[in-house]
């Protein structure tokens, strides 16, 4: 027997019996902690569902309830999930860029995920997380390997001025890749005072950008070396942009929520500073993953953006807080006592 948080249409969410839907040499896994993230939002409420009923939930951790004949992950292990489910076959795949494979499969969004007390999981997803690694900090990998991706692969060093355009979750944990990293200066944006005061509480300077004045700021006083953009808005990707600093990378992870015109002048502006630009999507067992794993509760504090804790049956409410505004929260997660 299975329950879960079903999406039955848009907007509506019910906690009901499922059919327990065993996949043949995969583990059945009971759901520890399951993060609700942005996207959940557009998903369940935007109309944004592959199909109904769906069962959402892609950032979780589970534990071992059975596992498959030959399996060698034990009863009783406590894993963090990777939710893509790669085809194997695409020249993506072939490449070893599964995030980017181009028939994929997804935990709680085209196939049911983890807002429920069971999921069936193959091992190749599982990452047994060691005993400091709490449940709820092992559902917090996901978005914490997201963030890493949008910070990894080009220089910081401690001269570096960077800054993070938008104070989610996403960006918070984007700011730590970056300090982490070495930066000199972490400079967190968004213009959202709860938001801020959070960055500020979590170390970060931080700034309102409504109305922010590009070239004055940075170490160098003409703009930040490392520009993360974690908002996805057109005002925000301008200002990425707008406030980098010659030969800076611009990096974004922000899901876009409308189009957006780069105007002629910001281009010719762009070209004059030599910028570079990263598109990053989702992330890769290794090594945004291993990296997560290796610095959870050391340099990377992944508890503190835990603002909410609702079990899973409850569910509905949780999001229905989240959608009403009425209070300030970072990472609500949905557990099963
Ligand atoms: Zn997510
Ligand atoms: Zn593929």
């Amino acid at each position: 027997m299975n329950r879960a948080l079903v999406l039955e249409e848009n907007a509506i969410l019910r906690w009901r019996e499922i059919p327990d839907a065993p996949v043949a040499g995969w583990y059945r896994m009971r759901i520890a902690a399951a993060g609700i993230c942005g996207s959940d939002i557009g998903r369940g409420f935007g109309n944004g569902a592959y199909h109904y009923p769906l069962v959402m939930g892609h950032e979780f951790s589970a534990i071992v309830e059975e596992a498959p004949s030959g399996g060698r992950v034990a009863p009783g292990t406590l894993c963090a999930v990777y939710p893509l489910l790669p085809c194997g076959k695409c020249h993506a795949c072939a490449k070893g860029w599964i995030h980017l494979c181009e028939h994929y499969d997804y935990f709680g969004s085209r196939r049911d995920g983890a807002f429920a007390e069971y999921l069936y999981v193959p091992e190749s997803n599982l990452l047994p997380v060691s005993g400091r690694v709490s449940a709820e900090e092992a559902a917090m990998v996901e978005p914490a390997a997201v963030a890493h991706r949008g910070t990894h692969g080009f220089d910081v060093d401690e001269g570096f001025g960077t800054f993070v355009i938008g104070g989610g979750p996403i960006g918070i944990l984007a700011a730590q890749w970056l300090r982490i990293r070495g930066a000199g200066k972490v400079v967190v944006g968004d213009v959202d005072a709860a938001k801020l005061e959070f960055a500020r509480k979590l170390g970060f300077e931080a700034v309102d950008t409504s109305g922010f004045n590009h070239g004055t700021h940075g170490i160098h006083g003409s703009g930040f070396d490392v520009v993360v953009e974690a908002c996805g808005r057109a005002s925000t990707r301008e200002l990425a942009i707008d406030c980098c600093a010659r030969r800076g990378t611009v990096s974004f992870i922000g899901n876009p929520t409308e189009d957006w015109t780069l105007p002629k002048t910001a281009f010719s502006s762009a070209l004059r500073r030599e910028l570079s630009v990263r598109f990053n999507w989702n992330s890769l067992p290794r090594p945004d993953w291993t990296e997560v794993l290796d610095h959870i509760g050391k340099d990377l504090a992944l508890k503190p953006l835990i603002t909410a804790r609702v079990s899973m049956a409850d569910g509905a409410s949780a999001f229905a807080h989240i959608l009403a505004h009425d209070t300030f929260h970072c990472k609500t997660l949905l557990v099963n006592e």
